[in-house]
Order: structure tokens, then C-alpha cells, then sequence
């Protein structure tokens, strides 16, 4: 199939296609903010395709470029991340320490919490289709909440492939929060009505999953990425073309489909609810995930990652030309909730021999068990949930204490583990401050520790580890690769700013996406008095003038 505009075909079923241009007027602050997260968008990734970009990345990267963004917390993982980018703050901050954490404290039969769930809400279980969406886990206000503090009218509009992106940079008084979903094309807060504009997008993405897809051509750009790549005896990724079944809404999320339906989404409600168009500055929230689970599918070498890679570029660019055709004057600021690196197999084929799998031997049930017998201990011994460990609620102060040093000496001790630390080690340091480049991996860790949300012991893989073992990565269907490291890799992320008429240039020395908030705010003349955040205003005026308070 050749180069098709995914966002075309929607807007064309939504009677959007061809807004009438009128002129802009250029003011002092934009009508409207357009924030754009692309998840699991490295550095890296950036880097590498960057010149190849002709569409809307080319075009943001006519405004300030900031290649050295950093998610700069030890959880790089979609929740944390999401949550500083409209915040400020570091996932300590904003208590959305990881996608998922354990409360042994909890009524219900399930301890594990996932960050945009209310857990309390009977008959909820963390596991997807089971929870009860929400945003009560997020701590502090997000642009958006400031924005409707101060005027009332303006508007907040989310729109992302998943919920936990939508809802981090939403916040908590949202025109409307939406995602993708399997049978309405997308969907929100449950018994929240969906606006007619929603309604109608939803059903478009509903016929397009419903619909199916032919493999799509290989450009000469992705020619050099097309090389097979075994796991294990029956799976093989690198040469994906994205063919898809019809009603197959997991393959449509792993495909440039869904980013260009989420942004055909995100212009109809642009339209829907006239936003840019008051006399104040509104705000259109956009996650598009697909970059995300195409990195877990396929790794982020392969023609895979390429396809996406340029199809995200086209589909932004026609999103944009849509944007132009309004005559809303509008400012855009993109980045990404975490980085991402590639699938060990073939990072050993180019040039980087020490990248592995975890080992099959590593099992945190065996550690438990060993240091509870050796110490005498009450079993289960902990609730393990990524690097968090929560320890039993029945120890006393000093079986505790004792099985914190035990746990942390087992850990390090593994080969593959760089660094085990105690909840209580981590409480005690300050948040880090300064270049993210410079931070320890301690002080990584600290910011995104919450004292009553993370583990009582804490563990990080060393570089270059795959926390999917080779067993689990080789079954059809099964992710290949991830990212939630304490390492650059995860951590690195662009950070772009864009406007019409604004002088390009580039910084390529660290900022942090905690920065993005209080630059957007400054943009639009709102004060952030009173506010505790951790980032700062960005000047984005390339001369001697500031955009800066
Ligand atoms: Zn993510």
C-alpha cells in the first residue's frame, strides 16, 4: 500500500477535510496550545530520522530544538512520564512513581494499583477492563488545571491512544479525556457522556479498526532496516509491513493507523469545541502512542520502527496543514514520555556485544523465599512490582530493618543488577537538582520515589539489560523489547517548540520536560505563583528578548 494519509481518511468520514483558510492574526500570546506527547520517542530515534523528516517533525524542528530533553527520573516508564510533561515536576512530585505500584494496604483482593485508577471503587482489579479510570493518583495541578483556574473559559481537550497519557496531561477539570477503544473507537471516564464531536470520531476509528489493511510498500528510506531478526526458534521481527486482519484493534494500535486516527480525532475536536477561536487560550492534549507499541513489538531498529517513524512525520504534517487551514494562531510543543532502546539480538549484530536479555535464572519469588527462611521470616516476603519491593505488613520495625539489608545485599550481588537501595535510603536524600546528565543513579531513582507509593527496597538493571527473558520475548505476540531504565536510552527524549513566524534555533545541552510546563506557561502570560514545581521557563525567543517572565 502506498503512503496513505490515516488522518485524511477520518477527517474525510467526518466532513473535515478542507477547513477554509482565513488570515491569522499574530498576537502576543497563542490562541491555542497544541501539546503532543509520542511515546517512547527517544533521543535516539529522533536523531536518527531527523533528516529524513519532511512533514510535521520537519516542521517543528523549524522552531526551538532541544535534542537533549531528559524524562530525567529512574522510572522511565509511560504514567511517570506523561505526568511531568503538563505538570513540572518529577514523578516524586507528582506521586505517579510508575504505571503500576503495590498497596499492601488496600481492601480489595488485588494489591497492585495502577496509576490511573481509582482502586477503590468495589470490584476493581488493576488488570486492563477491570479498573475504574481515574486521575485521582496525580497530586499536583496540571497547565491545564491553571489555565481553567484563572479563565474559566478556556478549554481543555485530551485526546491519546491510551488512557494513562491522556489522563496524566489532562488533569483534573478537563473539557473532555479520551482514548482509544476496541469497540466505540474511543472512549472516557466511565459514565461520562461523550461530546457528539467524540461520538463521531469514536465511530470513524471504530469502521477504520473494523476495516482491513494491506501490507504497506517499503520507501528507499527504510531499505537499509529491512533485515530479519530472529527470537528464538519461531519469531522472527525486522521486515514488518504492518498487514492487518480486520477488527484486530491490537495490531491497529501497533501500526501508524492509530496515530494518524488519533489525530484526525484530535482536529474534529478542535473543531467540536471551536477551540483557539475564544478570546482566550485553549488547549489540545494529543498522545500518540503507536511509536510506543510498535517499539515493544518490534524493537526499534527495524522497517518496523522506520514505517512508523515516517509515517508519524506525514500524518503530523497533514494534521498541522489542517491546524493552518483554521487560522488559529496556535503554538505546538512535542516530546516524549520516556525513551527506548533496541531488542538485544539485534543491538548484538550492530556493534554492541555486551547487550542481553535478563537471565532466565532471575526470580524475585526465589529471593524472597531464600532471605525469608534464612532470616526466619513470614511468606510471602514481599509484593514485587517492577524494581519496587514492598515488604510483608505483618514484619515488626526490626524484621524489617532486616530484611531491607538481606534483599539489598541479595540483589546486588546479581550480575546483572547495578544498584538496590532501600525505600528509606531514598526518603532521606533531597531531590536532585542540576544537569539530569550529571544525577547518580541513586538520585535518578529519588525522582520518581514517592515514600507512601514506592517499595521498601528498590533495584535497577545495569546497562544494556533486557528485563524480558529470551524465553518470554520468543512467544508470538509477546513484547521484545521495553524501556524503564534508569538509563539514558529511556531517559532522552526531544523536546521540541514550535510557532509560525518564530525564529528557529538549537539548544543541545540538557533541559527536562519538567521545563515544558513553565515554558508554555510563560508563553501565555499565566503566572505560576504559588505553585511548587521542579522545572523552568525555557526562553524561546531565539534573540536577546525572553518569552520568559
Ligand atoms: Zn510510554
Amino acid at each position: 500500500m502506498p503512503f496513505t494519509h490515516y488522518i485524511l481518511t477520518i477527517l474525510a468520514a467526518l466532513g473535515l477535510a478542507l477547513p477554509v483558510a482565513v488570515t491569522a492574526q499574530v498576537q502576543s500570546a497563542p490562541k491555542l496550545l497544541v501539546v503532543i506527547s509520542v511515546d517512547q520517542l527517544s533521543a535516539d530515534i529522533f536523531a536518527e530520522y531527523r533528516g529524513k523528516m519532511t512533514g510535521g517533525l520537519a516542521r517543528l524542528q523549524g522552531g526551538a530544538v532541544f535534542p537533549a530533553g531528559y524524562q530525567a527520573h529512574g522510572a522511565t516508564e509511560t504514567c511517570p512520564g506523561h505526568s511531568t510533561i503538563l505538570t513540572g515536576s518529577h514523578p516524586a512530585r507528582t506521586g505517579i512513581i510508575a504505571n503500576l505500584w503495590a498497596d499492601p494496604a488496600l481492601t480489595r483482593a488485588d494489591k497492585k494499583v495502577y496509576c490511573a485508577e481509582d482502586p477503590n471503587v468495589a470490584g476493581t482489579a488493576s488488570g486492563s477492563g477491570q479498573y475504574e479510570p481515574s486521575v485521582k493518583h496525580l497530586l499536583v495541578p496540571t497547565l491545564g488545571d491553571l489555565m481553567k483556574a484563572r479563565t474559566p473559559a478556556a478549554k481543555v481537550v485530551a485526546v491519546a491512544g491510551k488512557d494513562r497519557a491522556a489522563i496524566m496531561m489532562a488533569g483534573h477539570g478537563a473539557d473532555e479525556v479520551l482514548w482509544l477503544d476496541a469497540r466505540s473507537g474511543l472512549t472516557s471516564y466511565r459514565d461520562t457522556a461523550l461530546s457528539p464531536t467524540a461520538v463521531a470520531a469514536g465511530a470513524a476509528i471504530a469502521r477504520a479498526v473494523a476495516t482491513a489493511r494491506p501490507a504497506l510498500d517499503l520507501p528507499v528510506q527504510c531499505a537499509a532496516h529491512d533485515i530479519p531478526v530472529p527470537i528464538g526458534p519461531q519469531k522472527t521481527v525486522g521486515t514488518g509491513r504492518f498487514a492487518r486482519d480486520p477488527g484486530t484493534f491490537r495490531a491497529f494500535l501497533a501500526s501508524p493507523e492509530a496515530d494518524g486516527a488519533v489525530l484526525a480525532a484530535a482536529a474534529a475536536l478542535r473543531a467540536g469545541y471551536r477551540l483557539g477561536e475564544g478570546a482566550q487560550t485553549d488547549l489540545l492534549i494529543i498522545g500518540l502512542s503507536a511509536t510506543d507499541y510498535v517499539g515493544h513489538s518490534y524493537g526499534t531498529g527495524g522497517s518496523e520502527m522506520c514505517l512508523q517513524m515516517l509515517a508519524l512525520d506525514r500524518e503530523m504534517g497533514a494534521f498541522f496543514k489542517a491546524l493552518d487551514a483554521t487560522g488559529v494562531d496556535y503554538a505546538v510543543a512535542l516530546t516524549a514520555d520516556h525513551g527506548g532502546h533496541d531488542i538485544p539480538e539485534r543491538n548484538r549484530q550492530n556493534a554492541l556485544p555486551a547487550a542481553e536479555r535478563i537471565d532466565a535464572s532471575f526470580s524475585l519469588g526465589t529471593m524472597a523465599d531464600k532471605v525469608a527462611d534464612a532470616l526466619g521470616l513470614p511468606k510471602p516476603l514481599f509484593i514485587a512490582e517492577g524494581g519496587d519491593l514492598y515488604l510483608n505488613r505483618s514484619l515488626t520495625a526490626t524484621q524489617r530493618i532486616a530484611a531491607q539489608a538481606e534483599l539489598v545485599k541479595a540483589l546486588t550481588g546479581h550480575r546483572q543488577i547495578a544498584a538496590a537501595l532501600t525505600g528509606d535510603a531514598l526518603a532521606a536524600m533531597p531531590l536532585p537538582t542540576g544537569s539530569p546528565a550529571s544525577w547518580s543513579v541513586a538520585e535518578r531513582m529519588r525522582a520518581s520515589f514517592h515514600p507512601q507509593r514506592s517499595g521498601d527496597v528498590l533495584f535497577a538493571l545495569k546497562a544494556d539489560v533486557t528485563p524480558i527473558a529470551e524465553a518470554e520475548a520468543a512467544q508470538p505476540g509477546r513484547y521484545v523489547a521495553t524501556h524503564g531504565s534508569v538509563w539514558d536510552y529511556d531517559r532522552r527524549v526531544p523536546i521540541l517548540f514550535w510557532r509560525k513566524a518564530m525564529a528557529s534555533f538549537e539548544q543541545p545541552n540538557p533541559v527536562m520536560t519538567v521545563d515544558i510546563m513553565p515554558t508554555l506557561a510563560a508563553l501565555i502570560g499565566l503566572p505560576l505563583v504559588g505553585v511548587a514545581i521542579d522545572g523552568r521557563c525555557l526562553d524561546l525567543v531565539a534573540g536577546a528578548a525572553s518569552s520568559c517572565p
